[in-house]
């Protein structure tokens, strides 16, 4: 539906050189056949040969990108969230009351990650779902609000598989560009729903040589600027701001929540329910 959708945003944005109105009943008949025509499967980009397969969906999103708007109202954050000019979007905003206001199609990219990066992905926008809540980030996460976005990532999840380890902040994929949701946002209850992940209890010590920053980096943060990615992991896992080195119980925390994405991703490649109804596991 999207693509005919974008054929026809594409054929009725040509130059046409009469108004509609004014064509001939064999006009109109044209006009049909051309609209038509303009919904037929898109042509090779580069002049490959063409053979359509019928065996396809749409593609869907496999992170969800959690933000803070950093406006003081609802009201505030959708102006801007709608604002040609400000060229910025999500999909769902939620208010402290626990409204929830969805402002693009799921099926489309909205414009809410910007320059960012994890684990080697450097277009988020594409890959995710973007949610904003309603937040200052001065201040707590309103419980309905919270209610609200719980519910939504339930469904979000039983609709794109996607794993735990998927659903993170717009600060953990753009370190120093980016703090939002604050360090009060609640990660530790997000993941005992299965929205993230949390250690509870990290292992004593961590295997001789084991690399701080090569352990943030495979767990998915950029470290150009390893200061910004220490802020990033500690915002995100500890609830603080602070960006010095890390400390000895900090490195065991990484190495926990790397064991614990390894084992969830392992987790998540295996055949599901849903895979099956979508053909996946037939997959050439
Ligand atoms: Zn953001």
């Amino acid at each position: 539906m999207l693509d005919c959708l974008r054929c026809m945003h594409l054929f009725l944005c040509r130059k046409t050189t009469a108004p509609i109105k004014t064509l001939t009943t064999l006009g109109r008949y044209v006009l049909v056949l051309l609209t038509l025509a303009a919904c037929a499967p898109l042509p090779p980009q580069r002049g490959y040969l063409w053979q359509p397969s019928p065996n396809h969906d749409q593609r869907r999103p496999n992170f969800v990108i959690i933000h803070q708007t950093s406006d003081k109202t609802v009201g505030e954050a959708l102006t801007t969230l709608t604002s040609p000019e400000r060229r910025v979007s999500a999909h769902y905003l939620i208010g402290r009351d626990g409204t929830v206001i969805q402002l693009v199609d799921e099926a489309a990219r909205a414009w809410h990650a910007g320059k960012s990066w994890w684990g080697g992905s450097t277009d988020l926008n594409s890959a995710s779902i973007g949610i904003e809540l309603d937040n200052t980030g001065d201040e707590p996460f309103a419980e309905p609000q919270i209610a609200a976005l719980l519910a939504l990532l339930e469904e979000l999840r039983a609709r794109y598989l996607i794993s735990s380890a998927n659903f993170i902040g717009h600060g953990d994929v753009a370190p120093g560009r980016k703090v939002d949701p604050s360090r009060l946002f609640p990660w530790q209850r997000l993941a005992q729903h299965g929205f993230g992940l949390w250690c509870e209890a990290p292992p004593p010590s961590v295997p001789p040589g084991f690399d701080p920053m090569l352990g943030l980096m495979a767990y998915g943060y950029d470290i150009a600027r390893p200061a910004s990615a220490r802020q990033a992991f500690r915002r995100h896992f500890l609830g603080s701001d602070a960006d010095e080195e890390l400390t000895i119980d900090e490195l065991a925390l990484i190495f926990c929540l790397l064991q614990m994405k390894n084992l969830r991703d392992t987790g998540a490649q295996g055949a599901s329910a849903g895979d099956r109804a979508n053909g996946e596991v037939l997959s050439h």
